[in-house]
């Protein structure tokens, strides 16, 4: 059988408690002893030599001191149930001497001159032999050691006596003795079994409560398992809320999710820092107490953020005046009680830090779902940068591929140019010419002389303008937003429109509402375009000799959302195939094409929130379409720098 330690450990216990049954009850027995032997001892005092008596006492209320003794001793332990077996064979030995003493009654039986003498020493000695049953069977092995030497001794003494009555004395003391035994025996098992019972209640009850105990860890567990549950539900809707909402700047974007942050951990204050070596510079800023402003810069190792940067993930604390952080820069120069930071990466390289920050302590500290969502902000702010990195590399590269197509143009436009440029300095010439002429012939008068030179003026002012308007759509600039009216766009693009005209011997009207709405635009890319389609549709119309191709067509209209301009050209028109390559770059079906117009133009239109598409003619040739979004009537001058500025 294998060891059971549950059941041995019980036993132990068991055995415990009846060896502080044993000592509970040697108060009670020692009384017994006290009390009885001292009126044996009256009563048999002038039967009996004095001596005798007065050694018996003193010998038996001795051993009976010895065990009150030792249940002082036993009762002063911190732990009197241990060492149970080693306090059990103290108290067996000393009951032993107790039994032994009473077994010396042996003496005053033999000593006694009388039958009734000898009946009351054996009444006292059965009561003895009684009273020990309920004072000592809780250990049987010390209701044996007290009662044999007590019981045995008298009752042989008795059985071996000539007397019948004695000898009768003696079988009844036989009984009282097997009696006594046998009930001590009786009445050690009730109690074993009894304390067992107690025992394994107890147990039982321990058992359960520990259960309950485990239960309710368990509960609170769980409890606190769906609260963090439900805030990190919560947090992620807060999030999806920010995310969601689409806004065209990243700058927007930024500063939405410094609010969801500042909502959400309760502080003051929000930034996304770039950190630059040892520089940390403001780059987005929600502080509504203006405490500190975007551009402004600090020594990283005066920021928190220095350290947020070598722990490589969120760093956080509620209350930096009650620990080791207010021995921190930040802390002794700024003041800042409660933040949580974490380090921002664009694509692999270190960008700097998104964190929130107070100057009181937070009263709650930050969960790990606050930790998680901090970093997953953290990654989309390190996403929305890269995309705007990405974004301006693309603009930048647009606006070089726009000036190479629009010098590419002006290359195609030389020998038109040259000639339109050429037509005032002939001009010039001849009206400089005509005017000498006239003055050799003898002098000019006032009103002469104004005349010719006015005129020169007017040819050299327009030559000029010319000249200008080549040099301006030459030029390489970033893009310049600005509010435009599309009117103006027009007017200055015609001269080399009509110049396209005349070269191409095709006609060109212009429908276009008289009072176009304002759009933010860069002026000279949308000339670009316009300058670009038309020339494309001159170009198809030029092989097309038909009586339709008479004339290209530019309309503009408005609606409350946008303006849509329209080329339309009655030229070959686009094979079916051709359509879906439009968009694409170097796609031309022209011998000298470079097949960048168009794939230029729609990057052109859509950077301007507009589109560009074409659709065929009902009739010969096709339209070519694009729209940009009208500006809000009510755009204040500041709207339109910051728009500007941002498309930037
Ligand atoms: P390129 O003018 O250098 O060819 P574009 O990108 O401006 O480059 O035009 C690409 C091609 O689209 C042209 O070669 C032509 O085949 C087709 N295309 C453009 N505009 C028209 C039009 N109005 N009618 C017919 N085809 C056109």
């Amino acid at each position: 059988m294998r060891p059971d330690p549950i059941a041995d450990q019980r036993t132990r216990d068991i055995r415990g408690e009846q060896v502080k049954l044993l000592y509970a009850q040697a108060l009670l027995g020692a009384m017994t002893s006290l009390l009885i032997a001292p009126l044996l001892v009256l009563t048999m005092w002038n039967v009996l030599p004095r001596t005798v008596l007065v050694a018996w006492l003193l010998a038996l209320e001795a051993t009976v001191l010895i065990r009150l003794a030792l249940t002082v001793a036993f009762q002063r332990r911190p732990d009197p149930g241990a060492e149970a077996g080693r306090w059990a064979a103290r108290y067996t030995w000393a009951c032993a001497a107790s039994g032994v003493c009473w077994g010396g009654c042996i003496i005053l039986l033999a000593l006694s001159p009388s039958l009734v003498y000898d009946a009351f020493i054996a009444l006292i000695l059965g009561g003895v032999l009684m009273g020990g049953v309920f004072t000592m069977s809780s250990v049987l092995r010390a209701y044996v050691a007290y009662a044999l030497p007590l019981g045995l001794p008298p009752v042989l003494w008795l059985l071996l006596r000539d007397d019948p009555m004695r000898v009768a004395m003696g079988a009844a003391g036989v009984l009282y003795l097997l009696l006594a035994l046998a009930t001590a025996q009786r009445f050690h098992r009730t109690l074993a079994r009894s304390l067992r019972l107690a025992a394994e209640n107890l147990s039982l009850a321990q058992f359960f409560a520990k259960a309950k105990e485990q239960a309710e860890a368990t509960n609170r567990q769980l409890a606190d398992q769906q609260a963090a549950l439900r805030d990190s539900v919560a947090a992620m809707r807060q999030l999806y809320e920010v995310i969601s909402i689409p806004r065209r700047h990243a700058r927007d974007q930024i500063q939405a999710m410094l609010a969801m942050g500042c909502q959400r951990f309760g502080m003051v204050i929000g930034i996304l820092c770039h950190i630059d070596g040892e520089r940390y510079e403001v780059a987005h800023v929600l502080a509504p107490g203006g405490e500190v402003a975007q551009g402004d810069a600090f020594a990283l190792a005066d920021t928190y953020c220095n350290d947020t940067l070598r722990a490589r993930m969120p760093l956080g604390f509620e209350h930096a005046s009650a620990g080791p952080w207010r021995q921190h820069p930040c802390y002794q120069k700024f003041g800042l009680e409660a933040y949580l930071g974490v380090p921002v990466r664009v694509g692999d390289q270190a960008y700097g830090t998104l964190n929130f920050s107070d100057f009181k302590p937070r009263a709650t500290p930050f969960t790990t779902v606050d930790r998680e969502l901090i970093q997953i902000m953290a990654q989309w702010v390190g996403g929305i940068l890269e995309q705007e990195r990405m974004a301006e590399a693309a603009r930048r590269q647009q606006a070089l591929l726009a000036h190479a197509s629009r010098l590419n143009t002006l290359g195609e436009m030389a020998s038109g140019l040259v000639h339109e440029i050429n037509q005032p300095i002939t001009a010039i010439t001849l009206y400089a010419e005509a005017g000498l002429t006239r003055a050799r012939n003898g002098p000019l008068g006032v009103v002469e002389t104004r005349d010719v030179l006015e005129k020169i003026a007017a040819q050299s002012a327009r030559a000029h303008a010319i000249i200008h308007r080549i040099r301006h759509f030459a030029r390489q600039t970033k893009p310049q937003y600005a509010m435009v009216r599309l009117n103006d766009v027009f007017e200055d693009i015609a001269d080399f429109l009509n110049l396209e005209a005349r070269r191409h011997r095709i006609g060109l009207r212009y429908d276009i509402a008289p009072d176009l709405p304002r759009v933010l635009a860069d002026a000279l890319q949308v000339q670009q375009v316009i300058l670009n389609l038309v020339r494309n549709a001159m170009d198809a119309m030029s092989a097309n000799t038909g009586p339709e191709a008479n004339a290209v067509t530019i309309s503009a209209r408005a609606d409350p959302k946008e303006v849509k301009i329209a080329v339309r050209d009655s030229g070959s028109g686009l094979a079916p195939d051709a359509v879906d390559q439009l968009s694409y770059p170097f796609f031309t079906t022209k011998p000298d094409g470079l097949g960048l117009g168009l794939s230029i133009s729609r990057s052109i239109i859509e950077a301007h929130g507009g589109r560009l598409w074409a659709t065929p003619n009902a009739g010969p040739g096709v339209t070519f379409h694009f729209t940009l979004p009208a500006a809000p009537a009510a755009v204040s001058e500041h709207a339109v720098e910051v728009l500007a500025l941002n498309v930037d």
